[in-house]
């Protein structure tokens, strides 16, 4: 009976597709809803610190003076807190993971000065 089972299962598993991807070759679809990771359009943001405040886990770190917005990857935990209290709405999920990494990193962006439009 045992033997029947197996031969049963081996059969299926021979003539199905296989149940894993060859990631990261073959790259993942993700669900419409996935959360993925944060992503700041930088030169939107006016650097007022809110999404820091909020981010319960302290991943963002917002420098005013040096209009520098810096997220831990691997502290964040998706819970998007950041994206609904922005002001300016330049924060958003976009619907795909962080890369591996060997390291815990920090992503910084600086926003670029803006030309003088008075001059
Ligand atoms: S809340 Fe929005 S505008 Fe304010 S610092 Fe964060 S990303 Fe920038
Ligand atoms: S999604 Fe949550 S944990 Fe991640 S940076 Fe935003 S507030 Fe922090």
């Amino acid at each position: 009976m045992k033997l029947l089972t197996f031969a049963k299962t081996e059969l299926h598993n021979l003539f199905s597709k296989p149940a894993t991807r060859l990631y990261p070759q073959e790259p993942r679809v993700y669900p419409e809803r996935t959360r993925g990771h944060v992503e700041n359009d930088i030169d939107v943001c006016v650097f007022c610190g809110l999404c820091s405040k909020k981010c319960p886990t302290g991943a963002i770190t917002v420098d005013r003076a040096a209009k520098s917005w810096s997220i831990k990857r691997f502290s964040c935990i998706q819970c998007g807190y950041c994206v609904a209290s922005c002001p300016k709405k330049c924060l958003c999920m976009r619907p795909a993971y962080t890369q591996p990494a060997s390291e815990k990193g920090t992503e910084t962006f600086t926003q670029e000065p803006k030309d003088d439009q008075s001059a």
